[in-house]
């Protein structure tokens, strides 16, 4: 049986890489300078270089199952999963956080001056949300936690299921802006979120807006996201801003 990743493998090596040499070795004279953390979901039919038109060295990027950007704190983000645990600010949990290491990576050392959360239709991460997975996945039923709070109390159909897509961007941004390093560089306005919801099928992102509070194709939008933010927009409190428009957006009240 031939080995196909093999065959892969040997390609790359001599037909492609020969073309992108020069280009692979600045890279490594010059060292990277990515100037977008990508956070996306893993969903192999999101693939960021083409979106965005990049290439090597623009993205540096992180996925995982739904985009979700788990909490600073390292805090459960439901009281439920961790019934014992301490109120969220007395503590902090520094562990095994791919997504939150490299979203710290990214701000601190690589100074990026775009973070887009890059969401998706069809995507089954959501899907689980409402329709669970094996009790053997212990690792992602609670990673799916981080997207619980952007469910709706309807049956599942493709418009809930499109709107908890695009819910779950929002609440990630909000998220991200508990960061203290993203927060700070938002305010400073060296650093832009874009929450996207990228749709397969049609091959076009829908750019969140943060002054509306909803989500517009690529071809009809003014920017490229939420950001960059400016200072006004940023309320005293802290991130109530992204509570309000999601409150509003999401018909969620309060
Ligand atoms: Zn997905």
């Amino acid at each position: 049986m031939p080995d196909e990743l093999l065959q892969r493998l040997r390609s790359f090596h001599e037909h492609t890489f020969p073309g992108v040499q020069n280009q692979f070795q600045d890279l490594v004279r010059e060292g990277q300078h990515p100037t977008i953390l990508f956070i996306g979901c893993s969903d192999s039919r999101l693939v960021p270089y083409l979106l965005t038109g990049t290439g090597p060295g623009e993205l540096f990027i992180v996925r995982n199952v739904g985009a979700f950007v788990p909490p600073h704190d390292g805090s459960p983000v439901s009281p439920q999963s961790l019934p014992d645990s301490p109120p969220r600010g007395q503590r902090v949990l520094a562990g095994y956080h791919g997504t939150a290491a490299a979203i710290e990576f990214a701000v601190l050392n690589l100074n990026v001056a775009h973070i887009v959360v890059c969401g998706h239709s069809h995507c089954g991460g959501i899907r689980a949300l409402y329709e669970g997975v094996s009790p053997q996945a212990t690792n992602l039923n609670a990673w799916l936690e981080l997207g619980r709070e952007a469910t709706l109390p309807v049956q599942m159909s493709p418009e809930a299921l499109r709107r908890t897509e695009q819910r779950a961007v929002v609440l990630q941004l909000e998220r991200l802006m508990d960061y203290p390093m993203v927060r700070e560089r938002v305010v400073a306005g060296t650093l832009a979120l874009h929450g996207w919801h990228y749709v397969i099928e049609d091959g076009e992102v829908h750019v969140f807006d943060l002054k509306s509070g909803s989500f517009v194709p690529a071809s009809n939008a003014e920017h490229s996201g939420t950001g960059p933010f400016r200072l006004h927009e940023i309320a005293d409190d802290g991130h109530s801003i992204f509570n309000e428009i999601d409150s509003s957006y999401a018909g969620r009240g309060g």
